[in-house]
């Protein structure tokens, strides 16, 4: 358990430092060398980049928030499950009835729950699901366009061409150990690291929207997934995707904002039976 509140306190430092990062790259290095004379010819580039990359941090930052203004537990329950004494340390959470658990790291009755989100230090369930999904598309789609324009900037700055495509896989290697021999600096050594941070947290988060997009479809939650209650959902997968996403669906696509009417937790309640 002491893992896990360790990963509860580090996950969303480590969250805040690499926008922190992305943000400098971007503004600091990547704009101003991609685009460095802000005439006629370049200056709607460098708008239509700085416009879609603040896009993107907004939506991932926006819905960030919105997945803990909008936490998933139960304000009507406060039940506090007694842990056996063989409780494994890697339980997170304990089944309680009508699809609610206790989560040991949010000490809080959580309605609908899927799984906890370390970088948000909260359970993501019925309630945050849509602001998590979208949270994990933008930061997909930052980290992406983060890599594409560190690629660009490395051509520009430091004329590495990328047009063989073993040229990524060996950069980091190669970085390293020019790094230790004392011919790339430590800043360019930090940007081709943050290329393959980029590239997995992107890859990751679009594979884990994918799976969440899924499970939501199906009227599943990943804590039914593994506890092997897999079963066909009893409504259209239509329904689904709009009790999660609600009916202003489009609008929650573009700006983070609550896309759904609040119902009761018993309506909630009577759902998931
Ligand atoms: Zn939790």
């Amino acid at each position: 358990m002491l893992k896990l509140r360790l990963l509860n306190a580090v996950a969303p430092v480590y969250f805040f430092t690499a926008t922190a990062v992305t943000f400098i790259f971007h503004f600091c290095f990547f704009i101003p060398t991609i685009f460095p004379k802000p005439d006629t010819s370049l200056r709607g580039s460098t708008t239509l980049h700085t416009a879609v990359f603040l896009f993107f941090m907004f939506n991932a930052l926006g819905n960030y928030v919105m997945t803990i203004r909008y936490p998933a537990e139960s304000a009507n329950q406060t039940a506090v499950p007694v842990c056996w004494p063989n409780c494994s340390d890697k339980v997170d959470a304990h089944y309680l009835l009508n699809g609610r658990h206790f989560c040991k790291l949010c000490k809080k009755v959580i309605l609908k729950r899927d799984h906890h989100c370390f970088f948000t230090g909260n359970c993501i369930g019925n309630k945050n699901m849509r602001y998590f999904i979208m949270f994990c598309i933008y930061t997909s789609c930052t980290c992406l366009y983060s890599l594409v324009l560190g690629v660009a900037f490395l051509t520009v700055e430091y004329s590495i061409s990328f047009e063989n495509p073993l040229t990524f896989l060996t950069l980091l290697p190669l970085s390293t150990g020019y790094f230790f021999m004392g011919t790339v600096s430590g800043l360019q050594l930090f940007l081709v690291l943050m290329l393959y941070v980029w590239l997995g947290i992107g890859l990751v988060c679009a594979g884990f929207c994918c799976q969440q997009v899924l499970l939501v479809a199906r009227g599943q939650t990943w804590c039914q997934l593994q506890r092997g209650e897999l079963q066909d959902s009893r409504s259209p997968w239509q329904s689904n995707l709009k009790d999660v996403f609600g009916t202003r669906w489009i609008l929650g696509l573009i700006v983070p904002v609550q896309t759904v009417e609040t119902c009761s937790e018993d309506a909630d309640a009577h759902k998931q039976d």
